[in-house]
């Protein structure tokens, strides 16, 4: 069965290196997801997991990553990510104080504020890793 190399890079190192089935991600326009042989492409990241499929099994990796840019390859899938964490190296804790946190702002601003909007994108990131997590 054919495969196709992933490579999960963040400014702090690599995250997730692996050679899949199909990789499902979330881009800003919709879900997408790529096979081996996939045209060349590049697309901006929504907050979102990142879906790794083995071949010939039904184990799946996931990857909560927050934002940034996907490459695809035709052998290659490359997203180089803001943050990403492998669901096993989540905080589930920091997630839930971080998601926290983020709607007490929420509460306190105006909806067109600059902090409001930060508060959003920082309760999306914590949503999604409770989501990867399963915790959500
Ligand atoms: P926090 O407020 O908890 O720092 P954040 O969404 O502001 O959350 P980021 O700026 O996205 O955090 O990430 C900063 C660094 O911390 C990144 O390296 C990211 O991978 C890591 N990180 C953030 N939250 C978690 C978590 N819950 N578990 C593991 N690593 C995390």
């Amino acid at each position: 069965m054919k495969t196709i190399k992933v490579s999960i890079v963040t400014p702090n190192g690599p995250v997730y290196e692996s050679d899949v089935e199909m990789v499902i991600t979330k881009a800003q326009s919709g879900e997408l997801g790529i096979l081996p042989g996939h045209i060349p492409m590049v697309a901006p990241l929504a907050v979102g997991a990142v879906r790794l499929k083995h071949a010939g099994s039904k184990q799946e990796d996931l990857v909560a990553v927050s934002g940034g840019i996907l490459e695809v390859r035709p052998e290659q899938v490359t997203i180089l990510a803001q943050a990403a964490e492998k669901a096993e190296d989540i905080d589930v804790e920091r997630a839930q104080k971080a998601k926290e946190r983020a709607e007490q702002r929420m509460r306190e601003q105006k909806a067109e504020d600059i902090d409001f909007r930060r508060a959003e994108l920082a309760l999306q990131r914590a949503i999604n890793r409770l989501t990867v997590t399963g915790k959500q």
